[in-house]
């Protein structure tokens, strides 16, 4: 049967616009923040900054950017968090997709690692107030999602990468020979030592990533609309006690969008991130092996302020992005692309002899080396425990933004995890994401383990000792089947 002509118009010109659509198809970005602050000084089981926090520096924040490219769309949100639990990324999640159809695969839900901020778990019971802060977490990530969203406007796009290697320092130091033993989790003596003094150093156990990747999007007429980056440095820190503050992240996010010269009336209002790359073993603090410190000679050695290292380190970086921004090659559109995986790791169990030795504390039989290992017995009792989950599920997800990739990892992951990704990819540059869908610990390479320091320890250390290796394997792979998409 021949349809009506009318008919026959309508679905031709559908079938036009929609080709037209598959044509041209617009570009769109949207980015907004939710203030995530838990209360001050409220019960001391609401795990704020070091407990109880009695004031607040800045508030908090869930910092989201989605990107529409017309058919998929990909939200990545940081939040000033010290962790973010896979319970609380999962949650978050489900709100979203319910919300704004973005599914899983398609939401990066990362934490700064901020330590003046807080956690948050699931393991409190329901109903404590622990508990309840982690249910408006929930609510407040997913929301800053459907704002970003609801906010989605034309937009172009480019990326780019720039170097501070001044504010880096692998903080794993090989001592001088001669140096007093260093005593690991169970009174092993070990081959690095985490954080040490600042003499005797003979060389640093890895490496740092120094390279601040990025993304930046604007209107089509010039109007900044948000750029995130990610810097491989724990946190900066030297911040007044029982303060919530959401440390040089915050501080970078603000700097970034005034060296961009934006209009702080503009509407909606621009939205910087800084999410964590890999720096489970660097932190901020200037550690130099005696050698390179004979070779500097005497240093002035600068008295901060509280809050004055972070901003420091928060305008250097920003200004390292600003130089690079000015070169960069912008994009009317780019095609979205996310992969995710769940890789089942099998959790780390103690030694015989680790169990011996926190057997013999707890049983008062012998006093640990340093009071400081004290606590240790009970986490190594705990992990012995055949109450333990035997497996911990871990999502890694990679995304291409273009040419840009984006990988992400639930851990406090080791340099020279994320540099050996780096080189890897065959999508370049690649932004790393650490502490992303969920916080399962430091994520050191089997070589480290031998090496021993407080990374390795089990507790802070979660996983089978050869996780690093399964996970960039899989992690590029991903990235190949990536590259393989018609951009
Ligand atoms: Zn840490």
């Amino acid at each position: 049967m021949t349809p009506p002509p009318t008919l026959l118009v309508i679905s031709l010109s559908l079938a036009f616009t929609s080709l037209c659509a598959a044509e041209s198809p617009v570009f769109r970005a949207g980015a907004a923040t939710s203030n995530i602050t838990p209360p001050i000084g409220a019960d001391p089981r609401i795990r704020t900054s070091r407990p109880p926090a009695t004031h607040v520096h800045d508030e908090l924040h869930a910092r989201c950017l989605v990107l529409d490219d017309g058919q998929a769309k990909l939200a990545l949100v940081v939040c000033d968090m010290r962790h973010i639990s896979a319970e609380v990324a999962a949650g978050a999640k489900k709100i979203i997709e319910q919300m704004t159809g973005i599914p899983p695969q398609c939401v990066v839900i990362s934490a700064t690692h901020s330590h003046t901020t807080g956690g948050a778990k699931l393991e409190e019971r329901e109903g404590e107030p622990y508990y309840d802060f982690s249910a408006y977490l929930t609510r407040r990530i997913a929301e800053s999602v459907l704002r970003a969203h609801n906010q989605l406007e034309p937009a172009q796009i480019a990326w780019g990468t720039a170097e501070e290697p001044t504010q880096v320092f692998n903080r794993r130091w090989f001592l001088k020979p001669g140096s007093p033993p260093v005593y690991g989790a169970h009174d092993n003596v070990e081959l690095v030592d985490t954080n040490p003094g600042y003499k005797g150093l003979l060389k640093p156990a890895g490496p740092v990533d120094p390279q601040i990747t990025f993304i930046s999007v604007r209107s089509p007429s010039g109007k900044p609309i948000s750029l995130m980056a990610s810097y491989g440095l724990h946190y900066v820190g030297g911040i007044t006690d029982n303060t919530i503050s959401a440390d040089y992240f915050a501080m970078f996010a603000d700097r970034v969008g005034e060296l961009l010269g934006v209009d702080r009336h503009q509407d909606p209002p621009f939205v910087g991130l800084m999410a964590n790359g890999t720096s489970g073993d660097v932190n901020n603090l200037e550690r130099y092996s005696d050698e390179e410190l004979a070779k500097r000679g005497p240093q002035p050695k600068k008295k901060y302020q509280p809050f004055e290292k972070a901003r420091e380190v928060a305008n250097l970086c920003a200004e390292k992005v600003l130089a690079a921004h000015q070169k960069l090659v912008w994009h009317d559109h780019v095609k979205l692309t996310s992969l995710q995986r769940t890789l089942t790791f099998e959790r780390r169990y103690p030694t015989k002899e680790e169990v011996a030795w926190a057997e013999s504390v707890k049983a008062r039989r012998i006093k640990p080396m340093s009071t400081s290992r004290y606590s240790t017995y009970s986490t190594v009792l705990a992990f012995a425990s055949p109450d333990m989950p035997p497996t911990i599920d871990v999502i890694v997800q990679t995304h291409r933004i273009g040419d840009l990739a984006v990988a992400t990892m639930p851990f406090e992951v080791f340099a020279e995890i994320g540099l050996e990704l780096k080189q890897r990819s065959p999508l370049k540059p690649l932004m790393n994401i650490s502490i992303a869908n969920g916080a399962h610990g430091y994520l050191p390479t089997p070589a480290q383990h031998k090496l021993g320091g407080y990374e390795t320890w089990i507790g802070v250390n979660k996983v089978q000792l050869d996780a690093s290796v399964k996970i960039v394997d899989a992690l590029v792979e991903m990235l190949g089947e990536l590259s393989k998409a018609k951009p």
